[in-house]
């Protein structure tokens, strides 16, 4: 049984898995890896059939990879409805998320859900921008939470015998700043969340300068979420 040996020898997804060590260290929210790693599959037509993968930068951003290399498979059909997931340690820079508007709208057939484990320069104002005309356009942008890291253990790691289930290795409450911010940028409000690096002991810091304009737009559950927000209890 997989859940007690891991991937079977004869798995034919089992040679496109990545080793654990790479999804811990590329997925990890507090680790600010200047590689990006994706993870994604592929649904044609009316099959259930997902087709996985894994894909890194090159001298190209990761995601422009995946489109060169879609667009040149020899069995693309664009007349044929095709969804695509992707897992991204890092969410797409404006220069990608032109690159992807551009590919879906010459390809309507095609939709497109991308979870991402952490935002890439999330204070320039140009990724704020290239993410929101993403998600305009149709595409779902959602930060990875505890079940797509399980998911993504399941089907694209290479994982040890006997650990299917996957042990996160970091609080939950690092998503939920993420989500916050990526809640900001759909918003259009300003950026909300601060990252800062310690270099002697590479450290990653987190904190959160909130406005009353985040107050008053965010849900409450998102902003309760990161455990660095109190709830508002009214004075009897
Ligand atoms: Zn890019």
């Amino acid at each position: 049984m997989a859940s007690e040996t891991g991937p079977s020898a004869g798995d034919p997804t089992l040679r496109r898995r990545i080793e654990p060590w790479e999804f811990e260290v590329f997925f990890d929210p507090r680790e600010l890896r200047r590689e990006t790693c994706l993870l994604y599959e592929i649904q044609w037509g009316t099959s259930h059939r997902r087709w996985r993968k894994s894909g890194k930068n090159t001298t190209n951003h990761a995601e422009v990879n995946f489109i060169e290399k879609l667009t040149s498979e020899r069995q693309f059909c664009p007349s044929v409805r095709c969804s695509i997931t992707w897992f991204l340690s890092w969410s797409p820079c404006w220069e990608c998320s032109q690159a992807i508007q551009e590919f879906l709208s010459q390809h309507p057939n095609v939709t497109l859900v991308i979870y991402v484990a952490r935002l890439y320069y999330h204070m320039d104002q140009r990724n704020r921008q290239g993410l929101r005309d993403l998600v305009n356009s149709g595409v779902t942008i959602q930060i990875m939470s505890v079940p797509e890291y399980c998911y993504c253990w399941r089907n694209f790691v290479n994982f040890p015998p006997g650990q299917e289930a996957h042990w996160l290795r970091y609080q939950p409450q690092w998503m939920a700043l993420y989500e916050l911010e990526l809640h900001c940028i759909i918003l259009s409000l300003p950026p909300c969340l601060k990252i800062s690096r310690r270099c002697q002991k590479q450290l990653t810091f987190f904190g959160l300068t909130l406005q009353n304009c985040h107050y008053q737009a965010i849900p409450p559950h998102i902003l309760l979420a990161t455990g660095l927000v109190l709830p508002f209890v009214p004075w009897r």
